[in-house]
């Protein structure tokens, strides 16, 4: 038996920060790992679909000018993001290695004592146990990934593209929108099939409209309430079963959904919720001296809500005040144009008992997305009809995803006015946000078809 401070049980997003934070404060620190360092997000998920997206994007760029390269081979786009995954990944290795966490490679298994078993080891855990196992695909019963014909996101990145034409994605949540935006970029035919009457549901209707109108001009098929009950590889390709429709291609991609990956936490006896999260109060606590953080303790499954509350975290256990859930978590999804919301929309503040105003400007008005040849997009401003504070803001332009003002104006409780106070660069991006702002004054300069909504409080 060895003893530990801490024992940390998952090496991604919401594992590894609160484990360096923690050793390099002197605390004697364990953690494992049963696949790669990073977790999903640096070898499987944000940062292998960020990397094709860029690929994708700039080979679109290149054809838009005229330039010609040849043909793109399309596994060297995948062998591309896989090497930036793996370099990210052992840079997180090395980093917590310097920090003086001792690394374990292997599966822990986590008993309700506080003991954690691994490679016939039992790593006794004096101050806490913290659960970072993750979630995993979901696949419903009716569909079998092969890893052939029928992927999912872990499968998908080693695939042959042989002579495939055609894919078909299944799930048109953030995941399925952002391949379907690098297959169609890279030159697939591609159907998306989704249950919904919508395209990301749960986030902003106009997001749906938008991203449905850029997938069609990429050529996109969009099939919308057409829940897929059968995938079925055969020796030509899929067959992929929505209601009474029956698509075919050469490929499926299933991005459903995800579900917690909660053997361990069960194991040990946590509180689950219906859905099989850890449910935590304070701090991160589940029971007793066993924490959950990242996926495994609930939505949104995002790599920087792991990583802030891996932080957050951290900070408990150093005796710092820290409070849980004050923050607003931006939601992005990435494309053409990206996708972010942070804070609540224009229904969601009425629903609150606000009286909230939503001003919304195009972004084809500014210099920037211009200059990138994009002239979708907009940004929406929520807030306050009485005290002017935002309330929420809403971005769909190319790099929103970098606006990082859009988080701080909320945490910072700015109003209309004093959000005044921050100079954007120009020509940027974010320039956008801050015609929106202008907007909701009357001051803005560069766009024209500026369009306010009103909500009167149902409570
Ligand atoms: C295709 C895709 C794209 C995505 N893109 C984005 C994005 O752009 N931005 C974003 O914010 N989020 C994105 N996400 C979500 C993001 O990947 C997750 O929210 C994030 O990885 C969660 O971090 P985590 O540490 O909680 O869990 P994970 O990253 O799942 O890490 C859990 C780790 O625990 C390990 N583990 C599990 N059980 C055990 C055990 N018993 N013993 C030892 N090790 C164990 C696993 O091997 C894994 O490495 C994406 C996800 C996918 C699938």
């Amino acid at each position: 038996m060895v003893s530990r401070d801490l024992v940390v049980v998952g090496g991604g997003p919401a594992g590894y920060p609160v484990a360096g934070i923690l050793a390099r404060d002197g605390y004697n620190v364990a953690l494992i790992e049963a696949d790669k360092f990073g977790g999903e997000c640096t070898n499987y998920g944000c940062v292998p679909t960020k990397s094709l997206l860029h690929t994708a994007l700039t080979l679109a760029d290149s054809k838009k000018l005229g330039f010609s390269y040849g043909e793109l081979q399309v596994r060297s786009a995948f062998e591309n993001a896989l090497s930036v995954a793996s370099t990210l990944s052992d840079g997180i290795r090395s980093v917590l290695e310097r920090s003086g966490v001792k690394l374990v490679e292997g599966y822990g298994r986590v008993l309700p004592s506080g003991t954690v078993e691994v490679n016939g080891e039992r790593i006794e855990a004096g101050k806490g146990v913290i659960l970072a196992t993750g979630s995993e695909p979901f696949i419903p019963p009716g569909i079998r990934v092969d890893g052939i014909r029928v992927h999912d996101n872990r499968s998908i990145l080693g695939w042959e593209p042989d002579d495939s034409q055609s894919v078909i994605v299944v799930g048109g949540g953030y995941i399925g929108v952002e391949y379907s935006t690098i297959f169609s970029l890279l030159g697939y035919r591609v159907t998306l099939v989704e249950a919904m009457s919508r395209l990301l549901p749960g986030m902003d209707r106009d997001f749906s409209l938008l991203a449905r109108r850029i997938l069609a001009k990429l050529g996109v098929r969009v099939v919308l309430s057409s829940p897929v009950s059968q995938v079925r590889s055969e020796s030509s390709g899929v067959r992929v079963l929505a209601g009474d429709k029956i698509f075919h291609g050469d490929i499926a991609l299933i991005a459903i959904g995800r579900r917690p990956r909660n053997t361990e936490a069960l194991r040990a006896g946590l509180p689950v919720n219906n859905r099989g999260f850890v449910t935590i109060g304070d701090c991160w606590r589940a029971l007793g001296k066993f924490y959950a953080v990242g996926d495994i303790a609930g939505p949104p499954l995002l790599a920087h809500k792991a990583i802030h509350e891996s932080i957050g975290l951290a900070l408990c256990l150093k005796g710092d005040q820290f409070v849980r859930g004050q923050r607003p978590i931006p939601q992005v999804v990435y494309g053409l144009v990206d996708f972010v919301s942070v804070g609540v929309t224009l229904e969601e503040a009425s629903r609150k008992g606000v009286n909230a105003v939503e001003v919304r400007v195009p972004a084809g008005g500014l210099a920037r997305p211009r200059i990138h040849g994009v002239s979708d997009g907009f940004a929406k401003i929520v807030y306050d009809e009485e005290s002017k504070r935002i309330l929420g803001i809403h971005l769909a332009y190319p790099n929103a995803s970098e606006t990082a003002p859009a988080a701080l104006l909320l945490v910072n409780r700015h109003t209309l006015s004093s959000a005044l106070d921050v100079v954007f660069p120009h020509p940027t991006f974010s320039e956008v946000l801050q015609e929106a702002i202008l907007a909701s004054l009357g001051l803005h300069a560069h766009v024209s078809g500026v369009r306010m909504r009103r909500a009167r409080k149902t409570e």
